[in-house]
């Protein structure tokens, strides 16, 4: 004898869709019927009353996660999940098992059941069918659920065959424990994607006196045609006097196609956990409403639809909950998507009594093959935005031209953001600093130093240099490379040097060393992982770098070293520098290497020697905090919209490369411009030291005054 009054409204013609309903310890249900899933004892982001506003009539509840907390205690207590949680419609207990059996670690099993330990507290627990069966009984639920062993569907077949035949025996071992509790238990039919194993489940469970029926171990990998295949094969093995339930589908479409293939009962988590992520379910397709196309938006989220959110609030509303992380966002989008669910089902149930539910069920896969799809798009055919390339706090942009660059997501700044990052590099660090004459200053810069005893010579079959080579018989030129990202403009030196190798043949060339300086590895392992759209990366240098944070030339000539960290904590142990690429993020994203103390602090680390410093910013608060600083500063070449940038230098003659026109220094006029300019200070300059700091500008020696001590 049931303990639910099962009764058949109607069945559909060439469809296994029935239309039934039946009677709980807390009401009735009509079918086929959608369960929200509160694990918790609570829906995500929703209140009872909200629930039945929404046409919720019954809820289904985690019994392993109510077991760990808050307890069995808690629900004896109260009498039970209904007056705990203030709902007082039907309930639905999973057994647990499927928690147990969905997470491989902390968990020993056996015959008897399976031991694991609480990710809360660590406490060991014994899941069995004695005591799932208590713990339900505890909950107090309109329906439990047998414990099964619940396998993949793409489980091997010795493997299904064990779980099956252990289900088997749990099942009738659950039965005992209910005893002669007024509640209702289904059992579950296994046997994973083997037919005969479901067709021999299905006979087992069903010759057992359980008050419905589930189709277990489906939505767990296979595909959605095989899970048809399968559903249709376990209904028609089921008797037709119970209620028959597909655990945890789905979508609209799997829904209906399950219907279809005679399934009563359905949960699932999308319609409240799409809602976490900002989708609705609409019947014009699932609207992101992320997307900022929807933030002028006055009309409904669904224009057919007359739930509480569409009938008092705008797309806007809930676009701007959505964005600012807002609960309510959650709340309102969960309530609409589960009145849509609740919706279809009534709908459903009404065309199979109305004797139309091939004609609905024709009409809506059609349609809801579109609201399952990723968007309105579907109504508005465009083409997808392509997948974002992220890493950490790091994504790749593309501009239309076609080059990419690097973007800090937290602070939206680009790296190189004014035009082809290789370019860019090109001219502001390679070309305005000559470094390929510098390299070939080799001759000139011997001419000065003592007689030299080794040569290196360039081997013309190897295309590198012999190890005579590898004694550094010219001055090293040390390059600093402040801020290495995706290594563009280390690359670019590279190259520079490669290209200086093979085209320079009258005499040595210099050794070159570079020592990039970075805090954060993650842009250049961005675009490593996306070599395809950083082409300056097609070369062993970068993942040598990465790896072990060195790389050296074949010809012994070029060394580059990592310095990773702090550069302000780095800078003082490198190799005083010749050159230095200054690119860090601007002042706005890492305003401490922009300061008047680090410019004070690296003009230090570089006195007495010879350097120039490239950099790509334009700011008058920044020339005057390099000026200040002790450097000498110039104009630097236009870059993209800019103008100009930034060159500075400890000595004027540091800017001079035989050959070359020498770039011009900052003369009076700007003088008489920056003091009229009101973004004369940089950060840092007190009031009180506003005139001192004046009055060091002004009498820079290169503006005529006279050398100041900078100790
Ligand atoms: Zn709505």
């Amino acid at each position: 004898m049931s303990r639910l009054k099962f009764s058949i409204h109607a069945e559909a013609v060439f469809s296994g869709a029935r239309a039934a309903e039946f009677e709980t310890l807390h009401g009735k249900v009509n079918t086929p019927v959608f369960m929200p899933v509160g694990t918790q004892a609570t829906v995500k982001c929703q209140n009872v009353d909200t629930l039945r506003e929404s046409g919720s009539t019954v809820l289904l509840a985690n019994t392993y996660h109510l077991m760990l907390r808050p307890g069995a205690e808690v629900f004896e207590k109260f009498g039970g999940i209904h007056r705990f949680m203030n709902w007082d419609k039907p309930v639905l207990t999973d057994s647990g098992g499927y928690q147990i059996f969905s997470l491989p670690h902390a968990r020993k099993m056996d015959e008897k059941g399976a031991q694991f330990q609480s990710y809360i507290d660590g406490r060991w627990f014994l899941l069995s069918p004695e005591t799932s069966i208590a713990m339900q009984k505890a909950i107090g639920s309109d329906i439990m659920m047998v414990l099964d062993q619940c396998i993949p569907s793409t489980a091997r077949r010795a493997e299904a065959e064990a779980a099956m035949e252990l289900t088997h025996r749990w099942a009738i071992r659950s039965l005992a424990a209910r005893g002669d509790s007024p509640q209702a238990m289904f059992g579950i039919v296994q046997g994973a994607a083997f037919p005969d194993l479901r067709a021999r489940s299905a006979s087992d469970i069903t010759s057992l006196p359980f008050d419905g029926f589930a189709v277990g171990g489906l939505a767990v990998g296979e595909t959605k045609e095989q899970r048809e295949d399968l559903t249709e094969a376990a209904t028609a093995l089921l008797p037709r006097d119970r209620p028959r339930y597909l655990m945890g589908v789905g979508t609209p479409v799997d829904i209906i196609e399950a219907v279809h293939r005679g399934v009563d009962m359905f949960d699932c988590i999308i319609p409240t956990s799409l809602a976490q992520r900002g989708t609705a379910y609409t019947s014009i397709g699932r609207l992101h409403m992320r997307r900022g196309l929807y933030r002028l938006q006055d009309q409904p989220l669904d224009p057919a639809c007359t739930c509480p959110t569409c009938s008092h609030y705008s797309r806007a509303y809930v676009h701007h909950l959505i964005k600012t992380g807002e609960t309510l966002g959650w709340h309102l989008l969960g309530q609409h998507n589960l009145y849509f669910y609740h919706r279809m089902m009534g709908e459903i149930q009404a065309s199979v009594v109305a004797g139309g539910f091939l004609d609905y069920y024709n009409e809506k896969r059609e349609a809801w093959a579109h609201v399952d799809g990723d968007d309105e798009a579907t109504i508005h055919p465009q083409p997808r935005p392509p997948r974002r390339m992220m890493l950490g706090d790091y994504e790749v942009l593309t501009a239309p031209q076609g080059f990419s660059s690097v973007r800090q997501c937290s602070s939206g700044e680009v790296m190189h953001s004014v035009s082809n990052p290789v370019e860019e590099a090109r001219l502001l660090y390679i070309e305005q600093s000559h470094l390929g004459a510098r390299l070939r200053e080799g001759t000139a810069a011997t001419e000065r130093r003592p007689p030299v005893q080794f040569q290196p010579t360039f081997d013309e079959k190897t295309g590198g240099c012999r190890s005579v080579a590898a004694v550094p018989c010219v001055p090293e030129l040390v390059v600093w490379d402040v801020g290495l990202g995706a290594a563009t403009n280390a690359m670019a030196a590279v190259r520079c040097f490669e290209e200086a190798l093979v085209t320079h043949t009258s005499g040595p060339l210099r050794p070159l060393q570079i020592v990039s300086f970075e805090r954060d590895l993650d842009p250049l392992r961005l675009a490593i992982r996306h070599s395809a759209r950083f082409p300056h990366l097609h070369h062993a240098a970068p993942s040598a770098i990465l790896k072990q944070a060195h790389w050296t030339h074949a010809s012994d000539l070029l060394q580059w070293t990592l310095r990773e960290g702090d550069f302000l904590a780095k800078m003082e142990s490198a190799a005083r520098p010749d050159l230095i690429f200054y690119d860090p993020f601007s002042f706005k994203t890492d305003g401490p290497l922009w300061t008047l103390e680090t410019f004070a602090r690296i003009f230090r680390a570089l006195s007495p020697g010879a350097t120039a410093l490239y950099t790509y910013s334009t700011s008058t608060s920044i020339r005057a905090a390099l000026l200040w600083a002790g450097f000498y500063v110039g104009r630097g070449v236009p870059i993209g919209p800019k103008t100009e940038t930034t060159v500075a230098c400890t000595r004027p003659e540091c800017l001079h490369v035989a050959g070359y026109p020498a770039l011009p220094l900052l003369d009076r006029q700007w003088l008489e411009r920056w003091e009229r300019s009101g973004a004369k200070f940089p950060a840092g300059v007190s009031k009180d030291a506003q005139p001192e700091f004046e009055i060091r500008i002004r009498n820079h020696p290169q503006f005529g005054g006279e050398t100041l001590n900078y100790d």
